[in-house]
């Protein structure tokens, strides 16, 4: 490597772009500059302040054995002692009243104990279909209707139990779900162990809220960290460097690009795309999930004792859900009766709505999950601009960090020796 430092620019302050920034800063061959065009680092881990307390509203928890590269991560940045074990009991409901419940409560079981163990039939059933099928190559052509009916799971079942689940960690509405490739979607319950009932009490939040480990990332950058920088495009240059323009700064030269945004945006900002970087990321789409911090109890399951901390909401006539969390379970400090509700399908009365914003989230469809296998390729064409992303992997913190390391170890490949 020639003694003067590489230029790289990280575009994109969420969990993905920082871990690049930060592991590519640690290498003293690079000068690193992170645009983010929020006025905060974090992305979709943001932490909001509520009557003096810190609360999660997107990102909120990790699973201890399935984020492996994360756990590395926040015990090297010294944070891991600020996580806490939290309990994540669970209450389906409709406008009928309680379908299914997971809760490690005695109180919850005996007050229902006929919908608990009609749970624990359901989830075992379809906790054998995801082992017994995890490794087996005849659900590639199938979409996770289809692998749910092999698996004899009933519509009511699907519609009340599963699909709810997963709409909580993709945000899809029911019916892409049912369209979503099964392949995926077992692979991500079986890695996570989503359906162990050991899970209920395996997962780690943050009493003081993500902002905890994402400040302690930007800190630890050993390079700049611009807040409120919309990049507009970036375009290589015939000269082998990469030029990124931005909406309200003069344009700059860099040696190299990490593009750490969402798969859409990426595209966007590309002047002229290669044909891989078309095919593989116009697939991609956003959606909006609507984030409301509120007091309204009317989302909630109607007695105190059947709610849980996710209380999913479903409407099968209209084919939609929605959840909400009972937010003070992972922040004692905070008042008791506040709720998170994401894509509440119930109006929210407005007079008791602290906050709300809408998030965009990746649509990790069946089109755009059939780029999946290919997608490592975009950081093989030594053009100059890489990509990492939590859209990598399975779209959780794990998948995000693991993204960057990846990214990070194929660039110093590329300028060994430069
Ligand atoms: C409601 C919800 C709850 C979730 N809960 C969890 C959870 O509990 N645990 C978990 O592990 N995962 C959770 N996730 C998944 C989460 O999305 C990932 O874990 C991860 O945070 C994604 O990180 P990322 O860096 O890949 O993308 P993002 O967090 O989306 O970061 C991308 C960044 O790029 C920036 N950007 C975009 N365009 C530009 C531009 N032109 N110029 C500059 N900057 C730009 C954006 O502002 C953003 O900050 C949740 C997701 C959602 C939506």
């Amino acid at each position: 490597m020639t003694s003067a430092k590489k230029k790289i620019a990280v575009i994109g302050g969420g969990i993905s772009g920082l871990t690049a920034a930060y592991t590519l800063s640690k290498q003293d061959a690079f000068d690193i500059t992170l645009f983010e065009s929020q006025d905060r680092v974090g992305g979709h881990a943001h932490t909001y302040r509520h009557n003096g307390v810190n609360m999660d509203t997107t990102v909120i928890s990790f699973h201890e054995q399935a984020y492996p590269n994360f756990v590395r991560l926040i015990k090297e940045l010294g944070v891991y002692g600020e996580t806490q074990r939290f309990k994540q009991d669970l209450c389906f409901h409709t406008d009928k009243g309680v379908e299914f419940m997971m809760t490690y409560k005695a109180a919850g079981m005996l007050a229902k104990p006929m919908t608990i163990f009609k749970t624990v039939a359901s989830l075992k059933k379809l906790s054998r279909g995801v082992v017994e099928n995890v490794r087996n190559s005849g659900i590639d052509s199938l979409n996770f209707y289809e692998f749910l009916q092999q698996i004899r799971m009933s519509e009511y079942e699907i519609t009340c139990l599963v699909v709810p689940m997963v709409h909580m960690f993709v945000g899809l509405p029911p019916a892409e779900i049912r369209q979503m490739p099964a392949r995926f979607l077992v692979e991500h319950l079986y890695h996570h162990k989503l359906l162990h009932h050991s899970s209920l009490t395996a997962w780690r939040g943050w009493e003081n809220g993500t902002i905890t480990y994402i400040s302690r990332l930007q800190e630890s950058i050993k390079g700049r960290v611009h807040t409120g920088a919309n990049v507009r495009s970036i375009e290589r240059t015939a000269g082998g460097k990469v030029l990124v323009h931005h909406k309200n700064q003069p344009t700059q030269e860099f040696d190299a690009v990490i593009v750490a945004t969402p798969p859409a945006s990426a595209l966007r900002l590309l002047k002229e795309p290669t044909r891989l970087e078309h095919r593989i990321l116009s697939p991609w789409k956003y959606s909006t999930l609507r984030m409301s911090i509120h007091k309204d109890k009317s989302v909630l399951p109607s007695r105190s004792i059947h709610r849980g901390f996710w209380n999913p909401f479903i409407d099968p006539r209209g084919d939609r859900c929605g959840a909400s969390y009972l937010v003070s379970k992972l922040h004692p400090r905070l008042d008791k009766d506040v709720v998170v509700s994401w894509a509440p399908i119930q109006p929210i009365d407005s007079s008791k709505e602290i906050h709300a914003r809408d998030v965009e989230i990746a649509r990790y469809t069946a089109e755009a999950l059939s780029t999946h296998k290919e997608m490592p390729a975009l950081n093989e064409q030594r053009h100059g601009i890489y990509y990492c992303g939590a859209h990598f992997g399975y779209g959780w913190h794990e998948a995000g960090v693991e993204s960057g390391l990846k990214v990070v170890a194929r660039l110093s490949k590329d300028w060994e020796g430069k």
